[in-house]
């Protein structure tokens, strides 16, 4: 993934992270329930001024049911009990209202229009969202076949004004109902792919990147070394590779402490990583050995870039206190053919580098 991305995507991990605080989690509660509260009164008038008392009665339980949950929603943990309550209550308002004033007010969308929200809240008994969503579908089934022709409906609104205003007023609430879940889904789900992407990048970065020099680690150069191998053997070309280690490091941590050799370690790195060329490849090898390797070169471009960065560092003064000192490191080059064991290549830099320990150290060794 590119760093633009990377970094949108943990941009907007922390923003719903940071809003998502149980302060604002409780708003989006309180302001769905207030809501159901507000619709709930309005019915409560709007059947009251038709004369459906037995909807104005419902409502009347409808109306102290949500003002009792806008109380109780604070001290409620388990918020997914205030969706089941509120789902039963819109399931039974909706049946209700279907028997008593008829289906042209189309009350019964509402049990279709819940189900999306069933399934925005996460649940422990997997089960549990499908029940409802089997009886909401049975009973828009059951009531579409009963109260189509009024057969069965108590107060029929067919012809009356109020039917079609009550049905106006229904589609608009659905229509929101539906606005609100599918934005919070929508929400949820970029939320969801952000952070996964997020953290796999971040795990690509810990299984790649050793932490302390910010070099590529040994796993990550294993695949690049295939992958140089490979490519040469395609292309023909030769690639070369060196293995540095820095001389009488032992001594370095056991006289400034191994925290100072921490950072020894980090300055070495950052002169491999500056004088690096393009398309060249560095890694710590091990504890204070670093591999490179430069595709479609030679022996004398790698012997090049090994003497430069051992020029550096050897120019380069550390400071411990008022202490001044230096390092010095020694390489093993060796270029690689086509149709070498790339593996063969490493061992004969191994092999180079340790001739150069033996020799002095302080230089590049190419010649067997
Ligand atoms: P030579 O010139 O032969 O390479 O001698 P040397 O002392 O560098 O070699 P040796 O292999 O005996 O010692 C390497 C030391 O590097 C020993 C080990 O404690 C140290 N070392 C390995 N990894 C780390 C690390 O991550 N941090 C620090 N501070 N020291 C490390
Ligand atoms: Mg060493
Ligand atoms: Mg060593």
């Amino acid at each position: 993934m590119n760093e633009k991305g990377y970094e949108r995507d943990i941009a907007f991990v922390n923003k719903y992270d940071s809003l998502m605080s149980s302060k604002y989690e409780f708003s989006l509660y309180f302001i769905g329930l207030a809501s159901c509260l507000g619709v709930h009164i309005m019915y409560f008038i709007l059947f009251s001024k038709c004369g459906i008392k037995e909807m104005a009665y419902f409502n009347i339980g409808s109306v102290s049911f949500y003002a009792l949950m806008l109380i109780l929603v604070k001290f409620i943990n388990n918020k997914s009990i205030i969706i089941y309550l509120s789902i039963s209550e819109i399931i039974a308002h909706a049946s209700a209202a279907t028997i008593f004033v008829g289906w042209k007010p189309d009350f019964g969308m509402f049990l279709l229009m819940i189900i999306p929200l069933l399934f925005l809240m996460p649940t422990r008994i997997t089960i549990v969202p499908f029940i409802f969503m089997f009886i909401s579908i049975a009973l828009y089934g059951a009531l579409g076949f009963l109260c189509h022709d009024d057969r069965f409906v108590i107060h029929s609104l067919e012809h009356d004004k109020m039917g079609t205003t009550l049905y106006i007023i229904n589609i608009v609430i659905g229509a929101f109902v539906l606005f609100y879940v599918t934005t919070i889904y929508t929400i949820l789900n970029r939320y969801t792919q952000s952070k996964l992407r997020a953290q796999n990048e971040q795990l690509l970065v810990m299984a790649t990147v050793d932490p302390l020099t910010q070099l590529h680690n040994r796993r990550a150069m294993g695949e690049t070394l295939s992958k140089v191998s490979i490519e040469s053997q395609e292309s023909g070309e030769k690639y070369v590779l060196g293995i540095g280690d820095i001389d009488d490091f032992k001594q370095v941590n056991d006289t400034y402490g191994h925290d100072y050799g921490d950072s020894v370690l980090s300055a070495v790195a950052s002169i491999i990583s500056d004088n690096l060329p393009q398309g060249g490849y560095a890694a710590r090898w091990g504890g204070e050995e670093f591999l490179f390797v430069l595709p479609a070169s030679n022996l004398e471009s790698g012997v090049r870039f090994a003497d430069r960065i051992i020029e550096s560092i050897r120019a380069y003064k550390f400071n411990k206190g008022d202490i001044e000192f230096g390092v010095t490191m020694t390489f093993g080059v060796s270029e690689g053919h086509p149709e070498d064991d790339i593996d063969r290549v490493l061992v004969n830099a191994d092999k180079r580098l340790y001739h150069g320990k033996a020799t002095g150290k302080n230089h590049t060794e190419f010649l067997d």
